[in-house]
């Protein structure tokens, strides 16, 4: 990357986007292909990354749709990008771009507060086992969470055995992906055991297979049945396929407002930890 001062105009004239690097950037596709885009601007005020269509490619190129809302994307016949059709706009969920030899000064200034940030805002404690000697923050989205807390009395009775009652939540989408191209996680959590499964999800669609797989194991590999799952009642449970599964199968679904694990007896302290994690993220990411 180099310095640069290239003015760019969005809609009308008034409206002038400054470039302040311009090189060279990696597009990885979400089987791990990489092609090199040239002429790579990077614009500190474009809160996402747009490709030029005509410049991808030099002999042929289509887009077709796979279904409602996932289109792919073939450029020379040999690199492939999966695209959904957000916002009218073709959006690559599973792709990721680098800038190669890219400043120093954009990515490695990384201070306390970032890490707390990063790590899920953990407490000093745990920081400082990771960064010995580091000053205790006070971190304004950390006092925002623990402010939210509302007493709640567990109106559910308590279990006997494993699987009896799991509980269940996804948080997401997260504005940087895995990278495996994961933007959501699934937890669940045994409510007599106490015992945390994290799955990672591309899509919110793909909880309902991730709940089949969690059945299939945690059934086999305990010899006991899942019973009952305790959800919120967000679109990602509260689907025609998810009722469906769980009639199927015999599972009870109770639906318990959104972020309060308090409703969840003894799921309440293992899950407490992960949930605050998430609204300290979804504070930050202002979700
Ligand atoms: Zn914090």
């Amino acid at each position: 990357m180099s310095p640069t001062n290239l003015k760019i105009s969005t809609g009308n004239d008034q409206n002038i986007l400054e470039a302040k690097d311009i090189g060279t950037a990696q597009l990885i596709n979400d089987q791990g292909k990489k092609i090199l885009l040239q002429y790579v601007l990077f614009v500190p005020k474009l809160n996402r990354n747009l490709l030029s269509l005509p410049r991808l490619f030099k002999h042929t190129f289509s887009i077709s749709m796979k279904n409602d809302y996932l289109a792919v994307v073939d450029i020379d016949g040999d690199f492939k990008l999966s695209a959904h059709t957000d916002n009218n706009l073709l959006e690559l969920k599973n792709s990721s771009l680098f800038a190669i030899n890219s400043g120093a000064s954009y990515f490695s200034c990384v201070s306390e507060i970032d890490w707390h940030s990063r790590l899920g805002h953990p407490h000093h404690n745990y920081l400082s086992k990771i960064f010995p000697g580091s000053k205790e923050i006070e971190c304004e989205i950390c006092m925002i969470s623990k402010m939210k807390h509302q007493p709640f009395e567990s109106h559910l009775k308590t279990v006997s055995s494993v699987l009896e009652s799991v509980h269940m939540d996804v948080v997401g989408p997260f504005a940087t992906q895995s990278i495996s191209g994961a933007s959501y996680f699934l937890t669940i959590i045994g409510e007599f055991s106490g015992f945390k499964t994290i799955m990672f999800l591309k899509n919110k669609s793909d909880v309902i297979s991730k709940v089949k797989l969690f059945k299939t194991e945690a059934e086999k590999q305990t010899q006991k049945s899942l019973k009952v799952i305790i959800s919120d009642g967000g679109g990602k449970f509260n689907n025609q396929e998810f009722t469906e599964f769980c009639s199927d199968s015999g599972i009870i679904h109770h639906f318990s407002p959104p972020y309060t694990p308090q409703n969840n007896g003894m799921a309440e302290r293992a899950n407490k930890s992960i949930i605050e994690n998430a609204r300290c993220l979804m504070i930050q990411s202002k979700l």
